[in-house]
């Protein structure tokens, strides 16, 4: 894996804990010669994980909405940044740069970005890995609700097996190394019917 998305909040959290994994990732990706595409922003966790990166001269692209360009918000010392028209069309942008995604914790938009991977990978339009860096159990009760989606037989057990979780960095990235996407026999991906 050559470049990896990552999907992270604008915010930083309470708790310094999920700024300080955001580092470590950032650090991990240097060390391993992996460059990071992202939302382009400088606050938050976006800007933890990118300024951690670029303190230690790593690759990282940024892919931000026009609407987003805000002075206050958009990294200026990225290596790369590319401006999209909307939020959707930098999605697509970012989804034909990656080799696969990790998120970390976030709010709306960033279970925004990880749900839309998912979905393409459920039909088949794309086949890369998703990962979630688990700090803390941040994405428990996420995962519970998703159990439930298959125990109620909304989600396939197989589509729900191609999120990677972790809380360890390189047990992650391992897992998407060795990532196959399932099998996928029909568009339209219902189950019980
Ligand atoms: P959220 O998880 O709601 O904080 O949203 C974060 C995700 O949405 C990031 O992965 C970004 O791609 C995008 N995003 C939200 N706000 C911004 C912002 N101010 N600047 C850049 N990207 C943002």
């Amino acid at each position: 894996m050559k470049k990896i998305a990552v999907f992270c909040g604008a915010s930083s959290g309470f708790k310094s804990i999920y700024r300080e994994k955001a580092a470590e990732l950032g650090n991990y990706f240097v060390q391993n010669k992996i460059a990071m595409v992202y939302g382009g922003g400088k606050i938050g966790m976006m800007g933890a994980i990118a300024d951690a990166m670029l303190s230690k001269k790593g690759e990282v692209i940024g892919v931000i909405p026009h609407l987003l360009r805000h002075e206050e918000v958009e990294h200026s010392e990225v290596t790369e940044m590319f401006i999209s028209k909307t939020m959707s069309e930098r999605k697509v942008s970012i989804s034909k740069m990656v080799d696969g995604y990790i998120a970390l914790a976030g709010g709306f938009g960033t279970l925004d970005e990880i749900f839309e991977a998912l979905t393409l990978g459920q039909l088949g339009i794309e086949n890369k890995p998703v990962g979630i860096l688990n700090t803390e159990g941040f994405f428990n009760p996420m995962l519970q609700q998703l159990d439930r989606m298959v125990t109620e037989g909304f989600l396939k057990p197989e589509n729900k097996a191609m999120l990677l979780v972790s809380e360890s960095i390189p047990d992650l990235i391992e897992a998407m190394y060795k990532y196959k996407a399932p099998k996928v026999t029909k568009l339209v991906n219902t189950v019980g019917s």
